[in-house]
């Protein structure tokens, strides 16, 4: 499931984190942060820690388990492959319940 290009993504973003520091994306990561209630320097270690927060799930995930997404500044989706998947089976289903 995990291609060398998933792989390659999450080396580039770990990779630019680590040369230009926290204070690259300093904005984003204070919100989100913010957002998650916790410490600027503890979100900037999960992202160290190649690890992602999924907004579907609501936790840190692996990096690696995210798919790519071009409008994104990281180049992953904010959310999972498996809620990704999950999230397109539960609209298929709202769309077969109204068009029923
Ligand atoms: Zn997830």
């Amino acid at each position: 499931m995990m291609g060398n290009a998933d792989q390659a993504v999450t080396d580039h973003w770990v990779e630019s984190v680590e040369r230009r520091g926290p204070r690259s994306d300093i904005g984003r990561y204070r919100q989100g942060a913010t957002l998650l209630g916790i410490s600027l320097n503890a979100y900037c270690e999960y992202i160290r820690a190649g690890l992602k927060w999924c907004s579907g799930h609501k936790a840190w995930e692996r990096r690696a388990d995210f798919g790519p997404h071009r409008r994104y500044p990281d180049g992953l989706n904010s959310i999972c492959r498996v809620w990704d998947r999950e999230s397109a089976r539960n609209r298929q289903r709202a769309y077969r319940r109204r068009s029923a």
